[in-house]
């Protein structure tokens, strides 16, 4: 048994997000709000041994499952992530995330003079390009959005 299976069977009910890319947990905590405020566990752990790929980090939430949005804003951050949906302590569902071939609402346009960053009540539209390479393109103005910077609406 390896750690990641020790901290999903740790679970009663909610959500555990497996290899998330090393040194990126506490950037999805962020992306994803997570922060506890609703009483629930979280527990994050950095630096885990991984058989695939050296080190991963791992965020395991209770009573939370993820929306859409979060699975779009992890696929982005952390693009070989798993899912995996706990009840009763059991795993009964697991998912890699997947790049969808757009995105919309979440991310800010990194352009200042963009349309979507005007001020007029416009969401943002992001055309995945290359999901392997995550490049994303704002349908507006065109700019590639800069992943290291990410911002959210
Ligand atoms: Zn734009």
């Amino acid at each position: 048994m390896d750690e990641s299976e020790l901290t999903v069977r740790r679970i009663r009910e909610g959500t555990v997000i497996d290899h998330i890319d090393e040194g990126r947990g506490l950037q999805v905590l962020a992306a994803l709000s997570i922060n506890g405020s609703d009483g629930g566990v979280v527990t994050i752990a950095l630096n885990v041994p991984s058989a695939k790929h050296n080190k991963k980090d791992i965020i395991k939430v209770e009573n939370i499952l993820l929306r859409d949005d979060d699975t779009n804003k992890l696929a982005v951050i952390a693009p070989r992530a798993t899912v995996n949906i706990i009840r009763d302590y059991k795993l009964v569902e697991k998912h890699r995330v997947s790049l969808p071939n757009s995105i919309g609402r979440i991310f800010m346009c990194t352009n200042p003079d963009c349309v979507t960053n005007s001020g007029e009540p416009i969401e943002s539209m992001m055309d995945v390009v290359d999901k392997t390479g995550r490049v994303l393109k704002c349908r507006y103005c065109g700019r590639i959005l800069d992943i290291t910077k990410l911002r959210y609406m």
